[in-house]
């Protein structure tokens, strides 16, 4: 069978692949298909991401809604980190499932074959990869084989986020995975530029070496590939991002405001609960046909920290569903203002009060902020041809590439096989 290998490189920007901080990949692209055009999904958060990039499928279909999602557990709405080890299995008794829609993972197996995914973010984003575990998942926080069988400590990932977990994980991967164990799908989610990015500013001198971090892992995986298939015609390699940054500007307690319109009857309440997802937010309502969401929406009109928002069915047309508990998406202001380190592009946040940490001046995403929403894709083998490639794509996109070079059927999918050659 072919084979596919994918590296994401979490948060890095399009416009910051320069050849003074990435060198490798800014050489890579010349060489590969270029995808000038690339989207995120919405929110643009790295779980939600991580999801659609599994299934090929808009949040609305696979139903991970963001960083944060409220889940009623037997006691009212509640705002829960999809981040968090346990969420997976809370999640699954809460509603009786995870993912709504089948995985790269699922797909493989049942064909026999196998998919392996090294990932060093947030538990969460891990294992939303392949929550019902037909593969192989590695994190720090515990890894599982097929079956969701946790694999002894000793065979797991006992790596930090940061350039050096990202090294230790990426020369194992080259090794072990690539070369000795050669799954048909291999896929490899680096921490940087992203956890370096959200504790200092955008093209700060800790971001740049964070981004030549990244650079510089996925050179050892473009090595490690074209060692073991110099024509390209079996392997296809995908190098990308799950979605950009802005520069926090502000940070919005939209909780305090809720309660200080009246509109919500206490911090904790479950009425209406505020999900944060860094530069937007999703708001569920107890009541999901009641009259407080139209109420809530007449009040974020008046607010003047707000983008954009998406009430009920109009969620539709940011990808996100229009039957459940979240009612209201809403994307707070941004602008092109350049930061101290001539990055261009800031945003307002909501407070986590799940992470209740100051990040004004430091990177952050959620939205739909035009450098948030500008990852990057290149592909190579596979029958891709190089050059740039204009037409619109984005993340639900990959796992139907992965399918069709894997000779599989893309059905059941949002996005569609990309075109091999440039238009
Ligand atoms: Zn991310």
């Amino acid at each position: 069978m072919n084979r596919a290998v994918i590296v994401i490189c979490d948060s890095l920007r399009t416009d910051l692949i320069t050849q003074r901080d990435a060198p490798f990949l800014t050489a890579l692209g010349q060489r590969s298909a270029r995808f000038a055009n690339h989207s995120s999904v919405f929110p643009s958060t790295t779980r939600t991401s991580a999801a659609s990039i599994a299934t090929g499928c808009l949040p609305a279909r696979h139903g991970l809604l963001g960083n944060t999602m409220a889940l009623d557990e037997g006691d009212g709405l509640i705002c829960l980190s999809v981040g968090r080890p346990d969420f997976r299995d809370r999640l699954h008794r809460a509603t009786g499932r995870t993912l709504h829609a089948p995985t790269l993972a699922e797909r493989l197996d049942r064909v026999g074959e196998t998919a392996i995914a090294f990932s060093n973010v947030s538990p969460g984003a891990a294992y939303f990869l392949d929550p019902d575990g037909f593969g192989w998942v590695y994190n720090a926080a515990g890894s599982y084989r097929p079956g969701r069988r946790p694999l002894p400590a000793e065979e797991g990932l006992a790596i930090a986020k940061g350039d050096a977990g990202d090294t230790v994980m990426t020369e194992r991967f080259c090794e072990e995975v690539l070369r000795h164990r050669a799954p048909a799908m291999a896929l490899l989610w680096l921490s940087e530029p992203d956890y370096t990015g959200h504790h200092s500013p955008l093209g700060s001198p800790e971001h740049r070496r964070a981004i030549t971090s990244a650079d510089t892992n996925v050179r050892r995986v473009a090595e490690t590939v074209a060692a073991l298939d110099p024509t390209g015609a079996g392997m296809l390699f995908l190098v990308g991002s799950d979605h950009g940054m802005e520069t926090v500007a502000e940070t919005i307690d939209l909780d305090a405001l809720l309660v200080e319109a009246g509109l919500k009857a206490a911090a904790g309440s479950s009425d209406v609960v505020v999900a944060p997802n860094g530069t937007t937010a999703l708001l569920y309502f107890a009541d999901p046909a009641g009259t407080l969401v139209a109420e809530v929406a007449r009040f974020l009109e008046t607010q003047d920290w707000v983008g954009r928002s998406f009430v009920g069915d109009a969620l539709a047309e940011v990808g996100l569903p229009t039957r459940s508990a979240a009612q209201i998406a809403v994307t707070l202001k941004t602008d092109e203002r350049a930061n101290p380190h001539d990055v261009p592009g800031h945003s307002y946040i909501v407070r986590d009060s799940l992470e209740p940490k100051d990040c004004t001046g430091f990177g952050q995403h959620g939205g739909l902020g035009s450098n948030e929403q500008r990852p990057f894709l290149f592909a190579t083998g596979g029958g891709f041809a190089p050059g740039v490639y204009r037409g619109r794509s984005s993340l639900i996109d990959i796992a139907p590439t992965v399918l069709r070079h894997l000779g599989l059927d893309t059905a059941g999918t949002d996005g569609r096989p990309l075109p091999r050659h440039p238009a």
